[in-house]
């Protein structure tokens, strides 16, 4: 008789990875399915800003962002460590701040707009001058006008979190299973009983956790019980310099895009905001406005190498507010929607969606 699990986990990104390794932790018997590798698709992508502070948007679903993006900050310093040692792969957390930075008078009446907002909120932050940004980071080009200094916001390096959570999930006993498409979740009535596989096998089980990216919309739900996914392109470069690190200390943000060092000379730049669907070629116009922008603000990023130029498809709802919870059948859990923060909520997606499944605490 086929085995059945406490959890079956469709999605092996980063949500998917962390989940799964919760959930085992948990003591709940789990297996992953991911049609193609683990941490193959979006995750991969992400230059991995910790920037909740920073990333902040106007309105009712802004501040909902927010709240889950402090607490899993909050996270982040624990998690990383309890990773580190579970997997024995360092996951390059870098506690060194977030300059966001306006080049013109536009910009900067822009940022003080910014600055009044993250000031009634009450959250960390200080308006620099640009003398003062560039004592920060001297590489800023002389012609900057205002920054607005995150000093909590951090960055991670998404591959070695990919790297250690795989590889924490199958030292925990997570049966990790690839290259095995779900077609759909199996139900019987209102309650789930697993997944069906594209190659028509069956995975029974009692949970079923949906963290399929950007794809979560084509499992097949019953008509009710799905929600709307799209997917939000983004193309990214990485860089490396030559010289080694030293060209900038911590996150830079401009309109338009960001600078990641990873403190060992290599850089992250990104990223496009696009409404192309599941398009994931690069283009000559993407590449060229990340360059342009990120070079009027670090003249100093001609000199670096390009190592690789990326696309990913952020999983975002109508409203760009993550689904963590519960959904309209009985055993079925969403977590997906994490459009531009998943690499940030991914601890705190763990933790709610673990309690979800261990019946410990509703998830709120
Ligand atoms: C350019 C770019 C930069 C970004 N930068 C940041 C950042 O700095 N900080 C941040 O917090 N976030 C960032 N993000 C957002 C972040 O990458 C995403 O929110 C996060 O990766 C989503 O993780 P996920 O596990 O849901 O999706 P994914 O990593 O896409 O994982 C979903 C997995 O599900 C699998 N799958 C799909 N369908 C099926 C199926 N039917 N059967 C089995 N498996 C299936 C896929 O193959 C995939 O491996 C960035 C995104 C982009 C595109």
């Amino acid at each position: 008789m086929a085995k059945r699990f406490d959890v079956a986990v469709v999605g092996g990104g980063i949500i998917g990875l962390a989940v799964a390794w919760r959930a085992r932790q948990a003591g709940l018997s789990v297996t992953l399915l991911e049609r193609q590798g683990t941490g193959e698709a979006t995750s991969r992508v992400a230059a991995g800003m910790l920037a909740p502070v920073a990333e902040v948007e106007f309105g009712e679903s802004g501040r909902r962002v927010l709240d889950l993006g402090l607490r899993s900050a909050a996270l982040w310093r624990s998690f990383a460590a309890e990773l580190e040692e579970a997997s024995g792969i360092e996951v390059g957390l870098r506690r060194s701040g977030t300059l966001v930075v306006a080049r013109d008078a536009d910009e900067a009446r822009e940022l003080e707009r910014q600055i009044a907002f993250r000031d009634s909120l009450d959250l960390s932050t200080e308006r620099l001058l640009p003398s003062a940004a560039r004592e920060l980071e001297p590489a800023l080009a002389p012609t900057l006008r205002l920054a607005l200094q995150a000093p909590d916001d951090h960055s991670v390096d998404p591959r070695l979190v990919l790297a250690a959570l795989r590889r924490a999930c199958e030292l925990h006993g997570v049966v990790v299973r690839e290259h095995a498409p779900v077609a759909g979740v199996e139900y019987d009535g209102e309650r789930v009983t697993g997944v069906r596989l594209e190659d028509g096998d069956s995975v029974l089980a009692g949970q079923v956790v949906l963290a399929a990216g950007a794809w979560t919309s084509d499992l097949g739900l019953p008509p009710g019980a799905s929600i709307p996914v799209r997917p939000v392109k983004g193309q990214i470069l990485r860089l490396r310099d030559p010289a080694g690190p030293g060209l900038l200390n911590g996150v830079v943000r401009f309109h338009g895009g960001y600078l990641v060092p990873r403190g060992d000379g290599r850089y992250v730049l990104g990223a496009t905001m696009e409404e192309r669907g599941q398009d994931l070629h690069p283009t000559a116009g993407g590449v060229y406005e990340l360059l342009r922008d990120a070079h009027e603000l670090v003249p100093g990023i001609e000199e670096l190498q390009i190592e690789e130029l990326s696309v990913g498809l952020r999983p975002s709802t109508p409203d760009n507010a993550p689904v963590i919870g519960p959904g309209a059948l009985d055993g079925l859990v969403w977590a997906t929607g994490h459009h531009r923060n998943g690499i940030l909520l991914a601890p705190l997606t763990a933790e709610l969606v673990a309690r979800e499944l261990t019946g410990a605490v509703a998830v709120s």
